[in-house]
C-alpha cells in the first residue's frame, strides 16, 4: 500500500465553498488512511509484544532454578515483565 501525502491542495485550489469541501473530503480521506496505518503498526508490535512475553516466559519456566526462589537472570526477566505492566 502506497500513499504520498500532499497538502499542497488546500493553498492552491481552497478558493471557493465547493472546492474547500473537496478539500476537506482529501484532508478527511488522508487523515482516516493515517490512522488506519497507525493502528495496523500498532497492531503488529502488539503481537510481537505477546510473542516476546510468550518466549522470555518459557524461558523462565524452562530454567532449572524453582518457583519461588529464581535465579538471577529469571528475576531479571519477571522484573522486566512486571516494570512494563505486561
Ligand atoms: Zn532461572
Amino acid at each position: 500500500m502506497f500513499f504520498t501525502p500532499s497538502w499542497k491542495f488546500l493553498t492552491l485550489s481552497a478558493k471557493t465553498p465547493k472546492s474547500i469541501s473537496k478539500n476537506f473530503k482529501r484532508m478527511r480521506a488522508y487523515l482516516s488512511q493515517s490512522i488506519e496505518q497507525a493502528q495496523t503498526r500498532f497492531a503488529k508490535v502488539l503481537a510481537e509484544n505477546r510473542r516476546l512475553k510468550g518466549f522470555l516466559l518459557e524461558m523462565v519456566k524452562n530454567c532449572s532454578c524453582q518457583e519461588g526462589s529464581r535465579c538471577p537472570q529469571c528475576q531479571r526477566i519477571l522484573g522486566t515483565l512486571n516494570h512494563f505492566g505486561i
